[in-house]
């Protein structure tokens, strides 16, 4: 049997400058930037990205793991997964493991691509064919009001067939409850809301909001807490009658055990980007099923991230239980460019997303797509 070896590992610094900035309770965003990875075997080219620490990421990549793992069978992402983080063992910090994810997740592109088949199969099967989905917006906005505009901007994510909202809150207390009573009043009782406050909160401001989002009948509450403050959780966890959801920013299975071990979670959402790539990704979905918990993954930045969840997604079964179907998976419904290099991502009217059945993720990219947003390439090969 010939073994597909990897040839060559290339790396795709890319940048997009926002036409508006968008912001959330503790950062502004004024560009996208992510590092696009491509994994080169059998003939084949497979893809990954990173995007919270792209540069650090690229460093970790082109100096040390990429070219450790030249030759290594790509048929076997399971196993170069292993000897990826033996060799950063002495680390098991974010910035490992998002080098990690990038090479992770094009290793298993191409591996599923050399035998012409969808991730998903090569993975066991979709369970779903399609999913259902909620637009992650309206964003807090940079100007007098940050809350300005929300109504209007969800209005326009209906009229795109979404059926449900995560918004951006956590800026003013007393704002945030105007804003959920007014997206009440326009829309009704019966459409899906979920609220992410990305980590801007005490614990003491925690507890405030999460007392009040009962009468609003919120899905979800995302990330109230920084993410390493496992007491935290583990406190609202107990005490929140509305879900709490967080894991975008944990790395490693291990940091997932420990939340859920608190009790502090009830919905998973690791992002394959940062986690430690579709390996770890696999762990962390089976750990939340042992716990009878939804996983969801986090998407945002490019379209490698959203092809690769997608398959990632259609691997959960179908959540039991009442209301909104879960997992649900996460659409980016803002202008980026980086979410629109295998064209524009299109809901059904019905509010679901249907799951590629094609060769890899089912993303057609090549560096000739990537070159208007590339600012900086690098590679490593057998040469
Ligand atoms: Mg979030």
């Amino acid at each position: 049997m010939t073994v597909p070896s990897i040839e060559r590992i290339d790396c795709f610094q890319v940048r997009w400058p926002m036409p508006e900035p968008l912001a959330n309770s503790i950062s502004v965003f004024r560009e996208r930037a992510a590092l696009i990875v491509s994994v080169t075997a059998g003939g084949k080219t497979g893809w990954g990205e990173t995007w919270a620490q792209p540069l650090a990421a690229e460093t970790i990549i082109t100096g040390s793991i990429g070219p450790a793992i030249l030759g290594a069978d790509a048929s076997a992402p399971r196993a170069i997964w292993d000897s990826m983080i033996r060799l950063l063992g002495r680390d098991r910090s974010g910035i490992t493991h998002m080098a990690i994810s990038a090479l992770d997740m094009a290793i298993w592109d191409v591996a599923a691509r050399i035998e012409d088949m969808s991730l998903a199969r090569r993975l066991g099967g979709a369970v779903q064919s399609s999913l259902p989905t909620y637009a992650s917006g309206p964003f807090l906005k940079t100007g007098s009001d940050p809350y300005a505009d929300m109504v209007p901007e969800i209005e326009g994510y209906l009229a795109r067939g979404f059926n449900a909202v995560k918004l951006r809150l956590g800026a003013d207390f007393r704002s945030d409850l105007k804003v959920l009573e007014q997206i009440r009043m326009r829309f009704g009782d019966d459409l899906p809301v979920m609220v992410d406050f990305n980590q801007g909160l005490t614990r003491l401001d925690a507890g405030r909001i999460l007392g009040e989002l009962p009468a609003f009948g919120i899905l979800f509450a995302e990330e109230p807490l920084q993410p390493d403050d496992t007491e935290g959780y583990a406190e609202l966890g107990t005490r929140s009658a509305t879900p709490i959801a967080a894991g975008e920013s944990l790395a490693g299975v291990r940091r997932f055990k420990d939340l859920i071990a608190a009790n502090a979670l009830a919905v998973v959402q690791p992002d394959v980007a940062l986690c430690g790539g579709v390996t770890e990704y696999m762990r962390i979905a089976a750990l939340g099923e042992a716990h009878g918990l939804p996983v969801v993954p986090h998407v945002w930045s490019t379209s490698v991230i959203h092809a690769t969840s997608l398959q990632l997604a259609a691997l959960a079964p179908k959540g039991r239980g009442y209301g909104f179907p879960m997992p649900t998976f996460e659409i980016d419904p803002t202008p980026n460019a980086l979410m629109e290099l295998g064209g524009k991502v299109a809901v059904n009217s019905d509010g679901t997303i249907d799951v590629p059945d094609k060769p890899g993720t089912g993303l057609d990219l090549d560096a000739e797509r990537l070159s208007p947003f590339t600012k900086s390439r690098s590679f490593v090969d057998r040469q």
